[in-house]
């Protein structure tokens, strides 16, 4: 490419980029007004058919874009946090916490969507709600919880051979499937390879294949049924060169965002102990190596 040829590349793109950020940052200004332009009946005064005309023929605002707007914008309105949030980031920013939020806790989420990406916010408004659940059901009384059908279309030889078992166990499918489980556990335990003191952060080949065995290629998060993106070591590489098998876990990439964000719970001890918390615990040795990786990540 000629000096003059990249030189003209390069003010297009300047100018475009420019452009852009200000279509953006105007479009958010006339979105944060729909509410008011709404409820005051602006649209009919002005002689349009519809707030969904007005706001199109003026701004060129789809139907669906209006509607969003209101939707959220009415959940958050008694939230000022968010509404700042909403007026410097959009909408979007802020619809994933937009019906979890409280009067109380607007100010929390708010800190939430400042440092996590959508997806990964996404996914601890997700874990919250669920913890949330969980708290409101008596932890010791795990009998009383709700019991989940499972539906299973299995060979009939195979089906057979579990209703013995089934049998065998009283009746009751939660034994047999502890059983079957813990029969897998005991076969990954014997497998396990050593830990090895490291001399890169490449992790050997035998233990990088083991652990995603034991994932079944999944994240390891509890219940998360995504595909496993990375191998985290729980004890943070910087602070111990180890791979250890049983420090690593396979995790998405929203889980294991969190984990650096230091929201989770219990992360020395087994994924299925594993619980989100609401802030990350400054006293961990953890804290600092994670507080690095986040200034390589920040949301977009
Ligand atoms: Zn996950």
């Amino acid at each position: 490419m000629s000096k003059r040829i990249e030189g003209r590349v390069q003010e297009l793109h300047v100018r475009f980029v420019n452009y852009g950020r200000n279509a953006r940052e105007w479009m958010r200004k006339c979105v944060m007004l729909l509410p008011e332009i709404e409820r005051e009946r602006v649209w009919e005064k002005k002689g349009f058919g519809s707030v969904y005309e007005y706001a199109g023929k003026l701004a060129g605002m789809s139907r669906s874009c209006v509607d969003e707007a209101l939707r959220v914008l009415k959940r958050i309105q008694d939230k000022p946090e968010l509404i700042l949030v909403a007026e410097e980031r959009g909408i979007n920013a802020v619809k994933p916490v937009a019906t979890i939020a409280t009067p109380d806790t607007a100010a929390f989420w708010a800190g939430k969507v400042e440092t996590m990406s959508k997806n990964t916010l996404e996914v601890y408004v997700h874990e919250v709600r669920d913890q949330e659940k969980k708290c409101e059901i008596n932890s010791e009384a795990t009998q009383l919880l709700p019991r989940k059908e499972l539906t299973m279309t299995l060979d009939p030889s195979l089906a057979a051979q579990l209703e013995k078992l089934c049998v065998a166990s009283g009746g009751d499918w939660n034994v047999v499937m502890r059983k079957l489980l813990e029969a897998r556990d005991a076969v990954l335990e014997h497998e396990q390879p050593e830990a090895v003191e490291a001399t890169s952060r490449h992790i050997p080949a035998e233990i990088e294949k083991f652990v995603i065995k034991r994932s079944g290629g999944l994240c390891e998060f509890p219940k998360c049924t995504r595909a496993y993106a990375i191998l985290h070591h729980t004890q943070r590489f910087a602070l111990e060169e180890v791979h250890d098998p049983a420090r690593l876990v396979a995790l998405c990439v929203a889980h294991e965002r969190l984990v650096h964000l230091g929201l989770i719970a219990y992360e020395d001890e087994a994924p299925n102990k594993w619980a989100v918390r609401e802030e990350a615990d400054p006293s961990e040795k953890k804290y600092a190596v994670d507080q690095k990786v986040q200034k390589f990540r920040r949301p977009g």
